[in-house]
């Protein structure tokens, strides 16, 4: 089952300016992209972007994102399998 990566844009306001949770991902699960949208030929203010997960089955739960992350902005949860 493919995990749920919960981002907090309230704590990371600038990812662009970090990259600590996609630079230490082994399996390059986490993407920075805009909430806007494409906009051709104009500038995005930075804080229009956020961490998203874009390659989901890759994720192993390693956790290192959550870990490494200095304002608890990720959460990575598995679904618990019925029984
Ligand atoms: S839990 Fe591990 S594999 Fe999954 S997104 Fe975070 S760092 Fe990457
Ligand atoms: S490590 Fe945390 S603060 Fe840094 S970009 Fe990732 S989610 Fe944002």
């Amino acid at each position: 089952m493919l995990p749920t990566i919960v981002f907090d844009e309230k704590k990371c306001d600038d990812p662009l300016s970090c990259r600590k949770c996609l630079l230490i991902c082994p399996s390059h699960v986490l993407g920075v992209v805009t909430k806007v949208g494409p906009r051709k030929y104009q500038e995005i203010d930075r804080h229009f972007f956020i961490v998203a997960g874009v390659r989901f089955d890759r994720c192993t739960g390693c956790m290192e994102c959550v870990e490494i992350c200095p304002k608890g902005a990720l959460k990575v949860n598995f679904p618990v399998e019925a029984k």
